[in-house]
């Protein structure tokens, strides 16, 4: 599923140059994620970078309307990064 910023956020920045696939702008009043481009970074970190940056708590939340499998995040990632080879984590030995 891909993740969402909620009202909590700052707007301080932190979470944009961390997102390996540019899904996070500014967006009017809060910072915004494009459910598109995000992967939950699945294939390139272990864990989704922007909620291991944000300062705030609850900025960031899962989308529970964007429930997604790892193959279907894992062929999104190659959309976005065509000729490279997806980083891709064993669930089990991160868990
Ligand atoms: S989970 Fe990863 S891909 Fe999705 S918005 Fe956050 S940093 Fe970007
Ligand atoms: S890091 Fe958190 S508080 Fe900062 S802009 Fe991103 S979502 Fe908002």
């Amino acid at each position: 599923m891909a993740l969402r910023i909620t009202d909590e956020c700052l707007n301080c920045y932190a979470c944009i140059s961390d997102c390996p696939n540019e899904a996070i702008s500014e967006g009017d009043a809060i910072h915004v994620i494009d459910p598109q481009r995000c992967t939950e970074c699945v294939g390139s970190y272990d864990r989704p970078s922007c909620i291991e940056v944000c300062p705030v708590e609850e900025a960031i939340e899962w989308d529970p309307e964007r429930v997604e499998t790892a193959d279907i995040l894992t062929e999104r990632w190659k959309g976005l990064h065509p000729g490279e080879t997806p980083t891709l984590f064993d669930k089990k030995e991160t868990a």
